[in-house]
């Protein structure tokens, strides 16, 4: 019995210290199982990816000429849905669209206005807007056309009916921010510039009215939204106007912008298409260019200028614990056609099934199209 006892109590002590040893061990600051679970923890998390993805697109001008708004009046209202109607479904695809508002939206109350100083009514911002533009530049020639109280009254507009916009500003503050849409996690910068503003100067003390082109200040911009974006995307206004292909200088500061980080550059202003291309940034990093969206919707009839399209890019976002990858899928093109007759009737079409298109160009006209824009090798 005792040397039973004497057994059961040497058991018990030694489970007892079992016990003990173990209860310090969780206790104490920093055993070695301890620092093991966190950085197993850390690994695991390190680990874990998530792709998000969001389709990015941008149509090209938005030139509102008399005749076009002429065309649009309904009584006192203008009414431009009906042109965009054929359209709206594939408008409304991507997660982002961008348009180039070339044309201030000041509306009636200090008169509308045609080429060449224009002026748009309010009703075509509403249009677009319904139509799927999710934000517009403004950066562009004709941003100071009728000044720049009238471009404020613009932006007015806009802020009202809660369209962003990049590239003109009520004052400086507003033009030090960086404008960021966020889609499915994935955090959009988006800037713009123009190359200047038709020879009317910017007023002394109003300098923060329209974005022109600066390097310095660009790379500076580009810089700052990195901090707050993950992906960048410049809208840019350059080139020649009516030129099928662009200049060297347009392919010059295209380099400048990838290398600095941007990685999606929207040109306009050429009023004509221009090809879509892939650079390859200093750091090896690939981006994309369309160096001309050509018109979207305006009065201009002649060769080339009636047709526009809208350009969509996959993104992909690959989150690795802090870390976040993005990548470009093959961009993709959808033309469009502007039919008019005697400077009346303005209906926007799919150029694949627009017959007016046939009839002006012939029937390759859409195939003629994809190829100007999509290089081979380059992009599909
Ligand atoms: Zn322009």
């Amino acid at each position: 019995m005792n040397k039973r006892k004497i057994i059961y109590m040497f058991f018990l002590i030694v489970a007892l210290c079992i016990l003990v040893s173990v209860g310090m061990s969780k206790f104490s600051p920093s055993t070695s199982k301890e620092s093991h679970s966190i950085s197993g923890r850390n690994i695991h998390e390190l680990a874990k990816e998530e792709n998000k993805k969001i389709t990015i697109a941008a149509i090209g001008d938005i030139l509102i000429h008399d005749r076009v708004y002429n065309d649009a009046r309904e009584g006192d209202y203008y009414n431009f849905d009906k042109m965009l109607a054929n359209l709206s479904s594939e408008l409304k695809k991507p997660d982002l669209l961008l348009a180039n508002q070339e044309t201030i939206v000041a509306g009636e109350t200090i008169g509308l206005s045609g080429y060449p100083t224009f002026n748009s009514p309010h009703e075509i911002a509403d249009t677009i807007k319904k139509a799927g533009v999710d934000i517009v530049t403004t950066a562009n020639n004709h941003a100071l056309d009728r000044g720049v109280k009238a471009q404020k009254l613009s932006i007015d507009y806009l802020n009202q009916i809660d369209l962003p916009h990049v590239g003109t500003y009520l004052n400086k503050d507003d033009q030090d921010k960086i404008v960021v849409l966020e889609k499915n996690d994935v955090k959009i910068a988006y800037l713009a510039y123009t190359y200047g503003l038709n020879g009317i100067p910017v007023p002394k003390g109003s300098e923060y009215i329209v974005n022109v082109i600066d390097k310095e200040k660009m790379s500076n911009e580009i810089q700052r939204a990195k901090k707050v974006a993950d992906v960048i995307v410049m809208a840019v206004h350059w080139g020649n106007e009516y030129e099928r292909y662009p200049s060297n200088e347009q392919k010059k500061l295209a380099q400048f912008f990838i290398d600095e980080g941007v990685h999606i550059i929207f040109g306009s202003h050429p009023h004509v298409l221009q090809s879509i291309e892939w650079l390859e940034g200093k750091n090896g990093q690939k981006g994309l260019v369309v160096y001309s969206l050509g018109n979207f919707l305006s009065g201009q009839d002649e060769e080339y200028r009636d047709i526009g399209g809208m350009v969509t890019i996959t993104v992909n976002k690959l989150q690795r614990g802090n870390s976040a990858t993005i990548t470009l899928d093959q961009p993709s093109f959808y033309p469009t056609f502007v039919a008019s007759k005697n400077e009346s009737n303005y209906i926007m079409h799919p150029l694949v099934t627009s017959e007016e298109a046939v009839d002006k160009y012939g029937a390759s006209i859409y195939k003629e199209i994809m190829d100007h824009m999509l290089i081979e090798g380059q992009a599909e």
